[in-house]
């Protein structure tokens, strides 16, 4: 089987940079896990689908139509890719990724993304759940007051208003969910390479990784 890295850690922690440009620099495959929550969040939001309907929600998530065509992400044949990044549909992504039937159906989905000549998938349970046997598994941290303000700044630069203290709360909600659900919490796999980013720039980041794989 090819190769995999997989990189954990809370929301803005900027694992989905990290994998970007390790996958890019090691000419390997990408998976955005969180992608998928997302997707199916949306197509959920769209089918008028109620947030409690588990069963129903991992139906919608086992046949989501999805296709990726460069940097875009089409769901039924419609962009999606801006849609994807609004704050409900991360917040009902956090919500529903509690479902244990969810998650199951996006299981095989997930585990299909490892293909030579590598894999580099970030989420939250890549090196616990999915990848279980990922040759290099990173659990990437920041604190959460830093979380904030790179959030805050790249929702600025983009030019959409945020608030400092709602994304602050938001954030500790999210990791309050992530951590104590009770089917696939976030914690570091045992073989994890912990990193924290808090003063790293992103090219740190990316040096440590490829210096841990190259071990
Ligand atoms: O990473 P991102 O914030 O896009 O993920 C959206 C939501 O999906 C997260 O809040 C998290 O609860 C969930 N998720 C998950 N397992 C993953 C990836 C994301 O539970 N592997």
């Amino acid at each position: 089987l090819p190769p995999v890295i997989a990189i954990d850690g809370p929301s803005a922690s900027g694992k989905g940079t990290l994998a970007g440009i390790v996958a890019q620099t090691l000419g390997w495959h990408q998976l955005d896990s969180g992608m998928l929550y997302r997707l199916s969040a949306l197509a959920v939001m769209r089918k008028g689908i109620l947030p409690t309907h588990e069963a129903e929600i991992a139906e919608v998530a086992r046949n989501l139509d999805v296709r990726f065509v460069g940097q875009q992400v089409l769901l039924d044949n419609d962009d999606v890719s801006d849609a994807l990044r609004q704050e409900e549909v991360g917040a009902l992504a956090s919500q529903i990724a509690t479902y244990p039937l969810l998650r199951q159906a996006l299981f095989e989905r997930q585990r299909a993304f490892r293909k030579a000549p590598g894999l580099v998938a970030d989420g939250r349970d890549m090196g616990t759940v999915i990848f279980p046997d990922a040759k290099l598994k990173v659990f990437l941290i920041a604190d959460v007051d830093e979380r904030a303000q790179r959030r805050y700044k790249q929702l600025i630069e983009k030019g959409i208003s945020a608030n400092l203290s709602a994304l602050l709360e938001d954030l500790k909600a999210r990791d309050e969910r992530d951590m104590h659900r009770s089917h696939a919490p976030l914690v570091p796999a045992q073989d994890a390479k912990i990193i924290d980013s808090s003063t790293l720039s992103i090219e740190e980041s990316v040096a440590k990784v490829l210096a841990y794989w190259a071990e």
